[in-house]
C-alpha cells in the first residue's frame, strides 16, 4: 500500500507551549512509520511526498460533547422531535462535517429515541450510527450513550428516557447500558429551577451499577446545586458545568471527575441575537441573561483550571445549537476563559481520548494511526488556526 511523506511541518500536540517545527513524518499503511526531524529523514522509500511547509500537524480532534443525529441551528430544540428519517440523514451530514473539520472521534451524549429505519430496531438513534460507522475514514468514530436519562418533565416528551423516581433512574440507565451504549448520560437539570431533581446517594446508585458493567457516567449539569450533586454521587464527568464554585471544583479533582466545556453553545445564542426573531436572544433582557450565563460558564472554566480539573472540549452541536463543524470555536472560548492555547487544544484531543478511556485518540505517536490534520498557521499563539483545515490525513 502506498506510503505519504508530510515533510517540513509544524507540529502541536497539545501537551506543551512550544510549537515543534521542521518535522516530517511517515504514513504506512494508515499508521505513523516515523516522525523524524526533516533535516534527518529516513528513507521514505516510493512514499507519496506531500509539502506540508508553513502547516502545522495536530492530532484528529475530539468532540466530547456531541448529538450527532442532531443537525444544531436557531430551532435545534425542535429538530430532535423530527423523524428518525430526517435524524439519520442530519447524522450523515454531520459525519462529513466533523471529518472535514478535523474531528476524528465523537462522543455522543444523546440521541432520540426511535425505530431506526436501517435496522428496525427501537432504541437511541445514535447507536445504530455509531455501529455503521465503524471502519469508516471519512466518519468519525463514536462512543454514545444512547438517550438522556432525566426526570420527567424535564425534557419534551417523547425525546428520551424518563424517570419518575430513583428505581425508574437506576432501570432506564441500565436499559440504555443493554441496548449498546458505551456510556450512561444523565440529564441532571431538574423542571425546578430551584432544586436538584436527585439526591447524591440516588446518582452514586447509578454510578456504582454502571461501573460494575464498565459503563462510565457522566452528567448535565447547569447550575450550582447540580454539579454539587454530580461531585458527591462521583461521576465520570459533569458536562456543560455554566456553574461550579470552588468547593465543587475540589470535590472533582479529588475524585477524578472530569468538566465537559461547552461554551460554544453560549457563543452561538448570542450570534442568534442578530441572526433570528427569536425574543429569548434578540430582546435587551435576553442579550443580558446570555452575557451573564457566558460570564459565569467563562468563570466555571477557570475555577476548574484552577482547582487542575482535566477540561475536555464540547461543542453540544446538535443538542445545543452550534453545528457539527465548530470544534475550533470550543477551542477558541477556552482561550478566552483562561486556557493556554496548548491546553485548550489539549482539551479538543488528548484529554478527550482520556474521558473515553481511548489512548489512541487525540494523540500522534509513531507506530500509532495517521489520525492528524494540517491546519493553515500556529494554533499555540492562534486558536483560529484551527478553523483552517488543510489536509485531513486520515481520509488519504
Ligand atoms: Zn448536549
Amino acid at each position: 500500500m502506498a506510503a505519504t511523506l508530510y515533510r517540513d511541518a509544524a507540529l502541536a500536540d497539545g501537551r506543551s507551549p512550544s510549537l515543534r517545527i521542521g518535522v516530517s513524518i511517515l504514513v504506512r499503511d494508515g499508521r505513523i512509520a516515523w516522525i523524524r526531524p526533516s533535516d534527518a529523514e529516513e528513507d521514505p522509500g516510493d512514499a507519496v511526498v506531500i509539502d506540508a511547509g508553513g502547516s502545522t500537524v495536530v492530532p484528529g480532534m475530539v468532540d466530547a460533547h456531541s448529538h450527532v443525529t442532531l443537525p444544531g441551528g436557531s430551532h435545534w430544540i425542535q429538530r430532535g422531535l423530527d423523524p428518525p428519517e430526517a435524524l439519520l440523514r442530519a447524522a450523515e451530514e454531520n459525519g462529513r462535517l466533523l471529518t472535514g473539520a478535523g474531528v476524528r472521534w465523537a462522543r455522543d451524549v444523546g440521541s432520540p429515541l426511535g425505530v431506526d429505519p436501517v435496522d428496525g430496531r427501537q432504541r437511541a438513534l445514535c447507536l445504530g450510527v455509531r455501529d455503521r460507522w465503524r471502519g469508516r475514514s471519512d466518519r468519525p468514530y463514536i462512543r454514545a450513550a444512547g438517550t438522556w436519562v432525566t426526570r420527567a418533565g424535564t425534557l419534551e416528551p417523547g425525546l428520551a428516557a424518563e424517570a419518575d423516581d430513583a428505581d425508574a433512574l437506576l432501570a432506564h440507565a441500565l436499559h440504555q447500558v443493554h441496548d449498546g451504549a458505551d456510556l450512561v448520560k444523565l440529564y441532571l437539570d431538574g423542571p425546578d429551577p430551584q432544586t436538584a431533581p436527585w439526591s447524591a446517594a440516588e446518582v452514586r446508585r447509578v454510578v456504582e451499577a454502571c461501573h460494575a458493567r464498565g459503563v462510565r457516567v457522566t452528567a448535565h449539569a447547569t447550575r450550582f446545586d447540580g454539579s454539587r450533586v454530580c461531585a458527591e454521587a462521583g461521576v465520570d464527568a459533569i458536562e456543560h458545568g455554566f456553574e461550579i464554585d470552588a468547593d465543587t471544583a475540589h470535590l472533582m479533582r479529588e475524585g477524578g471527575i472530569a468538566m465537559v466545556s461547552t461554551l460554544a453553545v453560549i457563543r452561538s445564542w448570542q450570534s442568534f441575537a442578530t441572526t433570528t426573531r427569536i425574543e429569548r436572544f434578540t430582546s435587551p433582557e435576553g442579550r443580558a441573561r446570555v452575557a451573564a450565563r457566558e460570564e459565569s460558564a467563562l468563570a466555571s472554566v477557570r475555577t476548574c483550571l484552577v482547582a487542575e480539573v482535566a477540561i475536555a472540549a464540547g461543542t453540544d452541536f446538535g443538542g445545543g445549537s452550534p453545528h457539527a463543524n465548530a470544534i475550533a470555536w470550543e477551542v477558541e472560548a477556552l482561550v478566552d476563559a483562561g486556557l493556554e492555547p496548548w491546553q485548550a487544544l489539549g482539551a479538543a484531543t488528548w484529554r478527550g481520548g482520556e474521558l473515553l478511556g481511548e489512548p489512541e485518540a487525540g494523540v500522534i505517536r509513531e507506530g500509532g494511526p495517521a489520525d492528524f490534520l494540517l491546519v493553515h498557521g500556529d494554533p499555540l499563539s492562534d486558536p483560529r488556526a484551527l478553523w483552517r483545515v488543510w489536509h485531513v490525513a486520515w481520509t488519504h
